[in-house]
């Protein structure tokens, strides 16, 4: 029952008396508002009030204690959605006397974590900002667990796709509007409030024209754990080596349609002599969905929420998406930063109709569906002859609406020549090995011994012992690399070497010091760290 709290038993005289005596306890993580999540002790929400209630008692802990810091602007982000003003966290204080004259507070006993879902109808928000957000969060804090319990504070109602967040825990997840009828003032005995951002990878465009985050801190490994666990927690049957490689087309059937669907299918399935399937949010589950797209080779569609799909699809497979007229790939991003995370392992390409002729624009819809029927004639005008969206702020730009809602006739020659030109053989090469990326530990036991030969020469000789990890591992190219700085000068000497030891004379001049970098390289591009610095006078 989805307003059933009491499935773990709790003595509410003992609760009562924890909260009077020892009030609310606070501890956050993070060091500005943008990256807190905090843990409760007896934090109470007032459903009638709608305001998070933090009561003071000799034992009450609240830290960070930030005064009035705590109201600029927030004491944290309740979405995953970075310094949203509609996304805010805070709390009312009160003395724990006052309960004497307030409603007998009921206790929530599941640990609870409490946040702001996004944009519940949009499935690329739903997994970017909330989904895999919670996941990670529940991973940070040992007691979120598959029993505790999912709190959505932005006030949306179920939306399209909540068996999705149902999967996170095994309790059903509560919504803002439901508490109500919980009771009037709400007791969570542990919660935690906040998400992490670490995995999120795409800004959409608040302060500056979207594009990926500056600092993206998840890799495809983390990306992979999420999606094999929502794959056994929604029961998906993926049909291991079932042998066919096949494509699926993801297609949209309200808006930003492909016109030659068929002609595309057939190509596509000619070009590479794979089968070719179609689905469709309107037309198929997600367990379906996630079942075609877990062993596909190939992923195409129409830029759009769909796509964040690609996150399920397996190793070495390939993104085509789809752009309409006038609509600049490198300016829409999310999907491209998505494939290419590093060891997502996906290739990823981006075609955009170039042909006016091929597009059918609507100026008569809504606005929200990308009409511009309300502008000024003047502005329409300039709409409908301009070649490319300029660069924009999210959401309500016309002319960007205009454009994405755009119906396609798709070229199918240039697009299949440009995806030949990515993938030469087969789309998804799944024989492939897939190295995961190991870096090396610092060289050990590094020395260097200098020698003078006469006034104008001389030479340094360098040691160093291969990084501790090396000798459990079987690494295919190891390289070192040796850095020769004057003691004192900017610039330095880079030196790329295959063994531990090398003597250095080209610019050695006697009578000098020189500081001497290591750093030990694994299949080229695995940069260890530098070992201490080595001084060696002359
Ligand atoms: N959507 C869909 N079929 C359509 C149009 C939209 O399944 O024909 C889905 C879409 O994948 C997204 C949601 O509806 O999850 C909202 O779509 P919208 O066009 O607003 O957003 P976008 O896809 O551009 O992010």
């Amino acid at each position: 029952q989805s307003q059933e709290l009491s499935q773990v038993q709790i003595d509410y005289h003992a609760a009562l008396q924890a909260l009077v005596e020892e009030g609310t306890k606070m501890v956050c993580t993070g060091r500005m508002h943008t990256d807190r999540v905090c843990r409760f002790e007896s934090l109470c929400y007032s459903t009638e009030a709608e305001e998070f209630v933090f009561f003071h008692s000799n034992s009450s802990i609240m830290l960070p204690s930030l005064g009035s810091r705590r109201f600029q602007p927030a004491l944290l982000d309740l979405s995953s959605v970075e310094d949203h003003n509609t996304q805010y966290f805070n709390f009312v204080e009160l003395p724990v006397a006052a309960l004497k004259f307030m409603p007998k507070p009921v206790f929530v006993p599941d640990v609870a974590l409490i946040m702001n879902r996004f944009n519940p109808d949009n499935l690329m928000h739903v997994f970017h900002d909330d989904l895999i957000p919670i996941f990670f969060t529940m991973q940070q804090f040992p007691d979120l667990d598959l029993e505790s319990r999912l709190f959505f504070m932005e006030g949306w109602n179920e939306g399209l796709h909540f068996d999705l967040y149902k999967a996170l825990t095994n309790k059903q997840p509560l919504l803002k509007e439901q508490l109500k009828t919980l009771g009037r003032l709400l007791c969570f005995t542990k919660s935690y409030v906040g998400l992490s951002k670490i995995t999120t990878w795409y800004q959409y465009g608040f302060v500056q024209p979207q594009g990926p985050k500056a600092n993206i801190l998840v890799s495809g490994n983390e990306i992979r754990q999420f999606t094999k666990f929502m794959i056994e927690k929604l029961n998906v049957t993926l049909e291991e080596n079932a042998g066919e490689e096949y494509i699926v087309l993801f297609t949209r059937t309200i808006n930003r349609l492909i016109l030659n669907e068929a002609e595309l299918i057939l190509a596509l399935a000619q070009e590479f002599q794979m089968k070719t399937i179609t689905v469709s949010l309107e037309d198929h589950s997600f367990v379906d969905i996630i079942r075609l797209i877990g062993n596909a080779s190939m992923l195409v569609s129409m830029h759009g929420a769909q796509l964040v799909m690609s996150l399920f699809l397996p190793r070495g497979a390939t993104v085509v998406e789809l752009f309409p007229y006038a609509v600049n790939p490198e300016h829409y991003t999310p999907y491209k930063a998505l494939a290419t995370l590093p060891g997502m392992d996906l290739q990823y390409i981006a075609w955009q109709n170039t042909e006016e002729d091929n597009t059918v624009t609507y100026p008569d819809r809504q606005w929200d569906q990308g009409g511009i029927a309300h502008l000024d004639k003047k502005e329409q005008e300039r709409i409908m002859q301009s070649k490319e969206v300029p660069r924009h702020l999210c959401c309500q730009n016309p002319e960007w609406l205009f454009r994405i809602y755009q119906d396609t006739k798709v070229d199918i020659s240039s697009l299949i020549l440009m995806i030949r030109q990515t993938v030469k053989s087969k789309p998804g090469t799944r024989k492939q090995k897939w190295m995961n990326g190991l870096y090396p530990g610092k060289v050990k036991d590094a020395k260097c011994q200098a020698s003078v030969q006469g006034t104008n020469e001389a030479k340094l000789s360098v040691s160093w012992q291969i990084p501790w990890n090396l000798k459990y591992l079987k690494v295919r190219d190891v390289k070192y690399e040796v850095w020769i700085q004057e003691q004192g000068e900017n610039t330095y000497m880079p030196y790329i070497l295959s063994h531990q030891n090398h003597t250095f004379s080209e610019n050695i001049k006697p009578f000098a010091t020189y500081l001497v970098w290591i750093r030990c390289i694994f299949n080229k591009n695995f940069l260890g760290p530098f070992a201490e610095v080595l001084m060696c006078s002359t």
